[in-house]
């Protein structure tokens, strides 16, 4: 395994984190959890390979996570696994904040937690929710005080120049955002924290699992054995990444990905560029030119359309149909609530006009929609 300093934190943490958000983890009609001791078996098989980062959140695995995580340390040095959890942020109420945190040490069944991150943290959500007497922000820095919290951290899903922002409040020492093959729009925010000395860690190194289906088209750029295996790759090749969590459900995903990890081989430029230049003579083929400027946006129905048109390259240029299908069957739900899918489309004219390439917007989102989502509701 292969370790790399973290930020200004002095510890040296390897370069794959196992992301413990895909556990074997079940909860049937009765409410009763299955799987925590093979999750448990699981996370410890990571760490006897030599991972020592481990990325949970409150609410992952039916909030059963953190226990998994927990009995997996037992038995180990404390100081030879790095936790990581989350706490959301979901009201402005310190007490909740301080409440969730101490179910997170209870759950996990230890003294402190290494990095402690502000979960899906906005710019809006920190200046509103975060400061003030005795909310979040004062009760993390007590928590860090008194030892609970080695270090404050967070995840975020705002822009990167939002998140550019949170990097600058100097508040935080490392943080957690998406960045992968097909989505590298942190890639300047990460840049700017590492320049910061503040610890870069990735999730979806492999596309939340998108990257973990075969593409012909990456695979003959690379020569990589999987589209996986080319995905970390691609991602350890950035000199701004320091860990790259992946979401691993058996055995056979950790010995996948800490092979990739120990060869320590990362995609060299003259790859990334191959991958690029297929993509782009791909997407040409397409005749969908749409280069993600944002112009059309804010569309007055919040129809998401560079990302839409970006999951249709995706399906046809990259060849990652399901993928595509399942990203944009996200859209209007969860986290993605404000990012509608075409269906939300009145039909009202106005983005057309705004769009640089002349895209007929309108005709295109139809034809995206009936491509990625048959299963998607208005
Ligand atoms: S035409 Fe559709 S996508 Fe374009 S601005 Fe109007 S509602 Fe939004
Ligand atoms: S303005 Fe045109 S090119 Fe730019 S994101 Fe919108 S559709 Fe794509």
């Amino acid at each position: 395994m292969l370790y790399r300093d973290f930020g200004k934190t002095g510890v040296k943490l390897s370069r794959l984190g196992f992301g413990a958000m895909r556990l074997p983890i079940q909860k049937d009609e009765k409410g009763r959890i299955t799987g925590i001791d093979e999750s448990t078996e699981l996370i410890r098989y990571a760490l006897d390979k030599g991972v020592n980062y481990v990325d949970s959140a409150f609410y992952y695995c039916h909030s059963e996570s953190e226990t998994a995580v927990g009995r997996a340390l037992k038995g180990l040095p404390r100081e030879s696994v790095f936790i990581s959890t989350k706490n959301p942020l979901e009201n402005a109420c310190g007490s909740c904040w301080w409440l969730r945190l101490q179910l997170a040490l209870r759950r996990l069944d230890c003294g402190y937690i290494d990095f402690y991150h502000f979960h899906g943290l906005s710019w809006d959500g920190y200046q509103t929710r975060c400061l003030g007497e005795g909310g979040p922000m004062a009760q993390a820095r007590k928590a860090r005080e008194q030892g609970l919290i080695r270090h404050l951290s967070f995840s975020c899903h705002d822009t990167p120049e939002n998140c550019i922002k949170l990097i600058d409040t100097g508040e935080f020492d490392s943080l957690l955002v998406q960045y992968n093959l097909l989505d590298r729009q942190y890639a300047p925010s990460l840049h700017h924290a590492h320049e910061k000395g503040v610890g870069t860690v990735v999730m979806g190194p492999v596309g939340g699992g998108r990257l973990g289906v075969p593409s012909e088209v990456i695979a003959r750029a690379t020569g990589a054995v999987s589209t996986t295996e080319a995905a970390l790759r691609f991602v350890w090749a950035s000199p701004d990444i320091d860990v790259a969590i992946s979401g691993m459900g058996d055995r056979r995903m950790v010995d996948e990905n800490v092979a990739t990890a120990e060869r320590g081989e990362p995609l060299s430029d003259a790859e990334v560029a191959r991958i690029d230049r297929l993509y782009d003579e791909n997407k040409k083929l397409l005749d969908l030119p749409c280069t993600g400027c944002g112009y059309c946006q804010p569309c007055p129905q919040g129809v998401a359309i560079p990302r839409i048109f970006q999951y249709l390259q995706w399906h046809s240029a990259f060849d990652l149909k399901e993928a595509s299908r399942q990203r944009y069957g996200w859209l209007g739900t969860g986290w993605e609530e404000k990012n509608k899918p075409a269906p939300a489309c009145t039909e009202c004219g106005e983005c057309e006009p705004k769009c640089p390439q002349k895209i007929p917007i309108r005709a295109k989102l139809k034809e995206a929609h009936k491509i990625l989502g048959e299963t998607v509701k208005p």
